[in-house]
């Protein structure tokens, strides 16, 4: 089964930013998601896969101030 990889950045504050999301393709024809999937006629909803496994969550990057709705960036206020 195919699955997403949701990539973010995470602040000082732990609230957390999705910078990039990609799907990995599982490359099986009998996963609906996968661009591999058989185009032939066939009971789809029986054989093959209906679901993506749940997406993958990774923090790739980590800055040491705080999200910008926790005051990290001075808005000139
Ligand atoms: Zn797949
Ligand atoms: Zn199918
Ligand atoms: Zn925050």
């Amino acid at each position: 089964m195919c699955y997403k990889i949701i990539q973010y950045a995470e602040y000082s504050c732990s609230h957390q930013t999705v910078t990039r999301q990609q799907v990995i393709d599982c490359r099986k024809r009998d996963c609906r998601f996968s661009p591999s999937h058989q185009t032939g006629i066939h009971s789809c909803g029986s054989t093959c896969a209906q679901t993506m496994f749940p997406d993958q969550g990774l923090i790739m990057e980590q800055f040491n101030t705080a999200c910008p709705r926790c005051g990290g960036v001075t808005n000139g206020h």
